[in-house]
């Protein structure tokens, strides 16, 4: 019991950069080996598995583009080889394609809602039947406040993070007998390269609509991450936690 995750074999998705970066080494400091995925970034992807064994784990990164479901059962399938099982699966991966409802592309919508929604399908399926033999896992899905509220703007990203409240309910229900649990964390307003395209304006407004006055840092997105990776959460299942400096309450 605790928050150590020594022995426990992980999957971040979308771990190369930002939220999932922090949240792949903090998993590690707490002694889990960790896997990554990644799109693009492979030098970013790289980096993150060094520092991932520097703290005496074992770290992979994949290339894998998380809409696609035959790339998600491959790497599940080499982490249950490779690492010997999958404890915890942090489904991150996520992208934003703002625009106004009058003026958003199909293309942006579908982009949107595959990335961020189909993705969570993928995985969470993928790694369902590992995680039965292995008589039970925890599974994380990074959503948003603006699921929970809305923002003008995105109505594709508020729809991609809303289902994936809805699913993870859906799936925490099927598969609680088997002791696998899912629950989903929803940040605010957190600084990654995701945050750095909005001005100055917009985001003296964020803050200024956030109790805790300022923004928050991937790390401590992260430590909740550990907390619902832990069997210190053992009983929690089907929960949504908002890292939000109270923005959504
Ligand atoms: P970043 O843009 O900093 O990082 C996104 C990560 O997702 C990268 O590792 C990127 O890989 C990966 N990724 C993107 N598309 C794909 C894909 N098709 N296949 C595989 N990997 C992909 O984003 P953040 O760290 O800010 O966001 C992480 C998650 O947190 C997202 O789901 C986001 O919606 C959510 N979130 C973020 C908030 C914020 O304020 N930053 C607030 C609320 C939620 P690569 O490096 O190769 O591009």
């Amino acid at each position: 019991m605790g928050l150590s995750l020594e022995g426990k074999s992980c999957l971040v998705t979308g771990g190369s950069r930002g939220i999932g970066r922090s949240i792949a080494l903090r998993l590690a400091e707490f002694g889990a080996d960790v896997a990554i995925t990644y799109a693009r970034s492979a030098d970013a992807a790289n980096e993150v598995v060094k520092e991932i064994e520097a703290l005496g784990r074992k770290g992979k990164a994949f290339q894998a583009d998380a809409v696609d479901y035959s790339q998600a059962e491959d790497v599940i399938k080499t982490i249950t080889d490779e690492f010997g099982k999958i404890d915890v699966l942090v489904n991150n991966a996520g992208i934003t394609k703002d625009n106004l409802i009058l003026r958003m592309s199909e293309e942006q919508w579908d982009d949107v809602i595959t990335t961020n929604l189909k993705s969570v399908f993928n995985y969470s399926k993928a790694v369902a039947r590992p995680m039965m033999k292995n008589r039970g896992g925890s599974i994380i899905n990074i959503s948003s406040v603006v699921g929970i509220s809305g923002n003008g703007g995105q109505t594709n990203y508020s729809a991609s993070k809303a289902g994936i409240i809805g699913f993870t309910k859906s799936y925490a229900k099927e598969l609680a007998s088997r002791n696998i649990r899912a629950n989903v964390i929803a940040p605010g307003y957190i600084l990654t390269d995701m945050t750095d395209q909005l001005d100055e304006k917009v985001l003296d407004g964020i803050k200024a609509e956030t109790p805790l006055g300022r923004a928050g840092e991937a790390t401590e997105v992260a430590d909740a991450v550990v907390f619902l990776a832990s069997d210190m959460s053992a009983y929690i299942t089907g929960e949504t936690i908002r890292v939000d400096g109270g923005m959504a309450m």
